[in-house]
């Protein structure tokens, strides 16, 4: 049996010692639990032992897990592929989103937001390995789609980010995060509530932390490995 509490406890132990090695506060940088395919049991555990915030990639998914946990205090991000005709339930349920990189489903999203929700935070992806097999827009293209996200009232632009290509070298990894940084940074001085840039997950989080991650999203390394029979 795996120990959540432990595991948790342990992660935030590397959060604080990379934040002190890179010269940050811990407290900027949040701890995102991504718990797709695991069952609400562990995400229970994760609440118990502090983590407020969870991550969930499929829209169905997190709704049966929202219906079971609807009394506990939990922030719930977005960080799966966007479908157009499953917008709605994220635009009702979803505190965050990580993953948005078209104007289209921006619209949409806007549109589909309740009226008695505080405005959904988005953070647009960037393709920052340049995988034509990813989504995410390029580093040239983000001010076009900050700018145009500008106009609509139910969505606020908080900043960027990234899923990396797999097993990049080191060097390699850094500069990509650096790019993004430097988008970000380039970002926040045009939109001021652009403070946040989510990047990190298990095997890389200390690394991005260095490049000024502030939001990382970590989930076999509390979990244990994923559920695939539950996805
Ligand atoms: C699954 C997932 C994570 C967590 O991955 P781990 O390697 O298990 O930490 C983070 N971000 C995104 C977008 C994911 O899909």
């Amino acid at each position: 049996m795996i120990n959540i509490a432990e595991r948790a406890s342990n992660i935030r132990a590397r959060i604080d010692k990379a934040c002190q090695l890179a010269g940050r506060a811990s407290d900027e940088v949040t701890l995102i639990a991504v718990s797709k395919t695991q069952p609400v049991e562990a995400l229970k555990q994760a609440r118990d032992a502090g983590l407020i915030h969870l991550g969930e990639n499929y829209v169905q998914e997190a709704v049966e897990k929202f219906d079971q946990l609807k009394d506990l205090d939990l922030c719930w991000h977005f960080i799966g592929p966007l479908q157009s005709n499953k917008t709605r339930l994220i635009a009702e349920r979803f505190d965050w989103l990580h993953t948005l990189d078209r104007a289209k489903i921006a619209k949409r999203i806007n549109d589909q937001r309740p009226e008695n929700l505080p405005p959904m935070r988005v953070l647009i992806q960037v393709n920052i390995s340049q995988d034509p097999n990813k989504s995410g827009v390029s580093l040239e293209e983000i001010a076009e789609l900050a700018e145009y996200l500008q106009t609509l009232p139910h969505l606020e632009l908080r900043g960027l980010m990234a899923i990396p290509a797999a097993d990049l070298p080191e060097e390699t990894l850094r500069q990509q995060f650096q790019q993004l940084k430097n988008s970000q940074t380039a970002l926040h001085q045009q939109y001021p509530e652009c403070d946040t840039l989510s990047i990190g997950m298990s095997d890389d989080f200390e690394i991005a932390i260095d490049c000024g991650a502030t939001m990382i999203r970590v989930g076999s390394a509390i979990f244990g490995p994923r559920q695939y029979s539950n996805p």
